[in-house]
């Protein structure tokens, strides 16, 4: 029934809630809170020493808004409870002058810092209204998702009246057996553990039945989509000829890795099976996936098949032909290039040679899915960093030919468990080993205060022939920061510390085609630095470059940085990774576990924990639902366990049609009703 039907909820309170995405009673009991405030970690706040982390109740006993020299407005109010006052400061935050009131009672908690005397700096806050500092303490408090209009204490107030009346109308959902093996609690005991606990650890097994009930829902999608794809995917039946693919490897300059052997053993049982493959390659920046494409294509052409290799932009499709090109020549195969600046001419002197049913390889830009590129056996496609295309790129490349083998590869390193989630209806391949003999590159966190010796270090680099790269946050400076920004360092670097040298500068903002040329001269050599912004964070590889700068590294996240790094050290240089700038004690930490590692999937898991879910799911295009509860990366076990009940559910009822799963279907049907038309197909 509608939220409005409960009594307490007015007309405004439901609009206010239904921007919450809660229009009906059911919807309310799964509004649950995103976080708990455990009442027993309160001290009091005579207690708060500089220094140390905290958390306090107090009234509030004054406030206002102060400027500050930076022309930051900071929101201030001191804060008092039995034992003494503090004063509490939200930098660049004058808005919530609005919301705090006189009198209202915060829970406050962050870290203590000597600031004109005694100040604590929030790392969050709950206003808890007028209420009386009493009653928060000596439990749990659950804070609630609020909005404008709505304050987590209404909606806390709302769900207090009503918990008892509505959690009897819920019926499970999920089978007995499921819910034994996942040893998660049924849905009614969830429902009063999250929102009612007594205990953090009774919030967090409610919690794990809500969190479990979602990864269950997006496998048991992911899984459907998998195995409707399989049986609907008949692909072309290659025979490993050992014919090419033996010359090659007799042919390269070095061995493959033992990841790489691996990988290609997945990619070749696929291509021979009688099914389409649909493969994701998994490898970090330098683990050598480059070759792994080309191996999988000479056994297309050796059976007598056509292949082709897309990449993001003109100047790595450029890159991949010429490397390849050198890995083929002993070979006798010469691969063709096709990108968008190729002249007309030769272009249909290209189109004329895809349309005959003769073996060959093209490296090429998205003008390979144009209409006007035809082939006539296409038998593999490769898209290299796949995560630059969107999803009708990557459909397009492989609708041409007659339901090519499809390899899709990402140098973005993320867990097992979570690409599982993220891409459950691809089958995965992981190059988790580097190709030996690479010069570690040294990473190091420099002060502001040594700034020109570390521009100076690039300076000394240059002049011994090796060129830079320095990076921004941003490309223009801006008043709502005080960021460095590439545009205007670029002219300051230029007329300064770099004067001698050779500088340009690149951003998101300029034509493609000027970016490649900009890359292409710095390739050439004519370049010596190159200040830039992330632009540079794809696949590009200039050997002669030694030092990657990056200034406010604070800005980036640590994969980020990792991409941004795996730009240098590929030569046979020593090479540098610079750190500059003054950083809070925690982004330190955080950028020593970068500084510490070079191992991309280690640094991707410490990111992700850093840094929530968030980011990784507002990019995706791979049409997961969005989890409320889960997080894949936090919750590995239960998706795994997750995983495992899908699969058995669905090997024994394909279609969740048993009278058992109706009520599951039923829920499923409710949250994800798009998703769920994967049940009607068949
Ligand atoms: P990425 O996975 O980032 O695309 P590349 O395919 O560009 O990596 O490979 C990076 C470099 O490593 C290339 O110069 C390639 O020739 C080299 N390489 C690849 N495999 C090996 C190997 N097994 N041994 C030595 N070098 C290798
Ligand atoms: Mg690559």
């Amino acid at each position: 029934m509608p939220v409005t039907y409960l009594k307490g909820v007015g007309p405004a309170r439901a609009e206010a809630l239904r921007r919450l995405g809660v229009t009906t009673a059911g919807d309310l009991l799964y509004h649950i809170p995103h976080r708990y405030e455990d009442a027993s970690t309160i001290s009091p706040i005579a207690r708060l020493e500089v220094g140390m982390q905290g958390t306090v109740i107090g009234r509030v006993i004054s406030k206002g808004v102060l400027p500050t020299r930076k022309g930051l407005r900071v929101f201030q109010a001191v804060l008092k409870d039995d034992s003494g006052m503090i004063e509490v400061g939200w930098p660049g935050q004058p808005y919530l002058d609005r919301t705090i009131e006189k009198g209202d009672v915060l829970l406050v908690s962050g870290a203590v810092r000597f600031f004109h005397g005694r100040q604590l700096q929030p790392r969050e806050f709950v206003n808890l209204g007028d209420d009386d500092t009493g009653t928060a303490q000596g439990r749990v408090l659950a804070v609630y998702p609020a909005t404008e209009g709505l304050s987590f204490k209404v909606i806390r107030g709302i769900i207090d009246a009503h918990l008892e009346g509505l959690l009897p109308l819920v019926t499970e959902y999920l089978p007995a057996d499921v819910l034994r093996s996942a040893r998660v609690p049924a849905i009614r005991d969830a429902l009063r553990m999250v929102h009612r606990p007594t205990s953090m650890a009774e919030a967090m097994e409610g919690r794990s039945r809500l969190a479990y009930e979602e990864l269950l829902f997006v496998q048991l999608l992911q899984q459907r989509a998998k195995s409707l794809a399989r049986t609907g995917r008949l692909g072309i039946r290659f025979e490993n000829r050992r014919d090419l693919t033996t010359k090659l490897r007799e042919a390269l300059p070095f061995t493959l890795t033992g990841a790489q052997v691996r990988v290609l053993r997945e990619i070749f049982g696929d291509m021979c099976g009688e099914q389409r493959m649909q493969r994701l390659l998994q490898g970090d920046v330098g683990s050598g996936k480059t070759i792994v494409a080309v191996f999988a294509a000479l056994l297309a052409m050796e059976n007598g098949y056509q292949a082709a290799i897309m990449a993001p932009t003109e100047l790595l499709a450029e890159q991949h032909f010429q490397s390849i090109s050198r890995l083929l020549a002993p070979l006798a195969i010469e691969p063709i290039l096709l990108t968008g600046s190729i002249k007309p001419k030769a272009r249909r002197e290209i189109a004329s040679r895809l349309a005959e049913a003769r073996p060959s390889l093209v490296v090429g830009t998205h003008a390979l899915v144009q209409e006007s590129s035809q082939f006539s056996r296409l038998g593999l496609a490769v898209v290299d960093e796949q995560h630059r295309f969107g999803v009708e790129q990557r459909k397009a490349l492989s609708a041409k030919g007659e339901s090519p083998d499809v390899l899709l590869m990402s140098a973005t390193p993320i867990p097992r468990s979570l690409a599982l989630t993220l891409y459950g209806d691809l089958d995965l391949s992981l190059l988790d080993e580097r190709p030996p003999g690479r010069q570690p590159i040294t990473t190091a966190l420099r002060p502001e205060s040594t700034r020109d010796r570390v521009l100076e270090f690039v300076v000394r680099e240059v002049a011994k022939g090796r060129q830079a790269y320095v990076v921004y946050p941003v490309i223009e400076e801006s008043e709502k920061t005080d960021l460095k920004a590439a545009t205007t360092m670029f002219e300051l670097l230029s007329a300064g510390a770099f004067r001698e040298l050779r500088t340009a500068l690149l951003h998101g903002r300029l034509p493609s085609d000027e970016k490649d040329a900009l890359m292409r001269r710095f390739r050439d050599g004519d370049i010596d630095v190159l200040i830039a912004t992330t632009v540079i964070e794809v696949g590009i590889d200039v050997p002669n470059a030694t030092v990657m700068l990056v200034e406010h590294p604070e800005r980036f996240g640590l994969s980020q940085l990792h991409q941004l790094r795996g730009r240098v050290g590929r030569g046979g240089e020593q090479s540098w990774c610079v750190l500059l700038g003054d950083v809070s004690p925690i982004t330190r930490q955080r950028l020593e576990i970068f500084a510490g590692t070079e191992d991309g999937f280690e640094i991707a898991r410490a990111d992700l924990d850093l840094r929530g879910m968030g980011d990784l799911f507002g990019e995706r295009q791979s049409g997961v639902p969005t989890f409320r509860v889960a997080d894949p990366l936090r919750d590995e076990q239960l998706n795994v366990l997750a995983r495992d009940a899908a699969v058995r559910m669905l090997e024994k009822d394909p279609d969740l049609e048993a009278p058992e799963h109706a009520p599951l279907k039923r829920v499923m049907g409710e949250r994800y009703a798009r998703s769920l038309e994967l049940f009607r197909v068949g």
